[in-house]
């Protein structure tokens, strides 16, 4: 259920990633750029559950962000 659900499992796909920076800008404190590769990476794998992450996932335009309910 996910009322009882506290932590989501984030994932990218950087073959897909285009480096648009939109996950960086609406959540800087969950994604950062690489500087090695120029696409996103996760600031830590595992986070609280939002509604703001849901929307960032939903905003890629590469479609490239899984959020996994844990
Ligand atoms: S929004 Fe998607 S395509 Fe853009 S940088 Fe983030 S993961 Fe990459």
């Amino acid at each position: 259920m996910s009322e009882t659900c506290r932590r989501c499992r984030i994932t990218i796909d950087t073959y897909e990633c285009n480096g648009c920076e939109s996950c960086v800008s609406l959540m800087p404190e969950l994604f950062r750029m690489s500087e090695a590769t120029g696409k996103a990476e996760t600031v830590g794998d595992i986070a609280p559950c939002s509604t703001n992450l849901d929307r960032t996932a939903a905003v890629c335009p590469q479609s490239c962000i899984a959020v996994e309910r844990l």
